[in-house]
């Protein structure tokens, strides 16, 4: 199936009933939790893996959690969300909450909710997202977050369409919205071979994050193809079949460009 049509044959992925104000209970649907991350956001982090993404990213490797409708592991309450987060307040205390997914601004109420009494708890909230939703909803669920992760997959238009069947419209514009709050942002960048490992591609991903100040560190993140075993039992055929993994030279030689361009932490 052209990863295209996904989208477009599949309304629910926005179903409004998640993108807006919900009746009260919010239900949050989950597809699955961690209680020790260490690599989404500052410090020991507990993770939400929120059900449902838009995006058709060819690298992705949780496509799993596309499907809205799927069947989930947990359907929970913010405050049943926040109780399971609570059992483990000591190892996160100097770390925090990050919901990813998936996409976590499908679901921008219930986050919301969320961080919201995580804050109430005095825990860090981070937010890993592709930025491809801005609206009401979710302005409110940045302005509970102390943190954004936002993914730029790239800075060139027509790539950007091909690699995730989206426009890059919406991830700019959510760039640029955080910049106007002045809300801290750490960059996440999916290097993959043959697709955007040049130089010419680097250095203008890291010409455009130079622009904005709210941005503390860029992570570049090293194509795998760790996800690709998932594909199959959904019935999907991978698309970057035959691709290899971004080599520890490359990523080198990727640090380095982002490095020469950017004062943040380049990682
Ligand atoms: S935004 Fe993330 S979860 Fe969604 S398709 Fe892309 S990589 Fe996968």
């Amino acid at each position: 199936m052209p990863l295209s049509s996904d989208i477009q044959g599949e309304g629910h992925y926005y179903n409004p009933t998640f993108m807006k104000e919900s009746a009260t209970p919010i239900i949050g649907r989950i597809h699955s939790i961690e209680s020790f991350g260490t690599v989404d956001g500052p410090g020991i982090r507990f993770l939400a893996f929120m059900q449902g993404c838009p995006m058709r990213c060819l690298f992705c490797h949780n496509p799993d959690t596309w499907d809205m409708k799927a069947p989930v592991k947990y359907e929970w309450t913010p405050e049943q969300l926040l109780e399971e987060t609570l059992k483990y307040r000591n190892f996160i205390k100097t770390g925090g909450v990050t919901c990813t997914g998936g996409e976590p601004l499908m679901q921008a109420a219930f986050v919301e909710e969320y961080f919201r009494l995580c804050k109430q708890e005095g825990i860090h909230t981070a937010l890993d997202t592709s930025g491809v939703i801005l609206n009401d909803a979710v302005r409110r669920l940045l302005e509970v977050t102390d943190l954004v992760l936002l993914d730029i997959k790239t800075v060139d238009d027509a790539l950007h369409q091909k690699l995730t069947a989206h426009t890059r419209t919406h991830n700019h514009q959510m760039m640029e919205y955080l910049q106007s709050m002045g809300k801290p942002v750490w960059i996440r960048h999916v290097v993959t071979p043959g697709i955007n490992d040049d130089d010419e591609h680097l250095l203008a991903v890291a010409r455009y994050v130079s622009q904005y100040s709210v941005v503390e560190r860029v992570d570049i993140l090293p194509y795998h193809v760790m996800g690709e075993y998932k594909y199959e039992p959904l019935g999907l055929e991978y698309p970057l079949k035959g691709t290899p993994a971004l080599s520890a030279e490359k990523k080198k030689h990727a640090l380095e460009l982002f490095q020469s361009i950017l004062s943040c932490k380049v990682v």
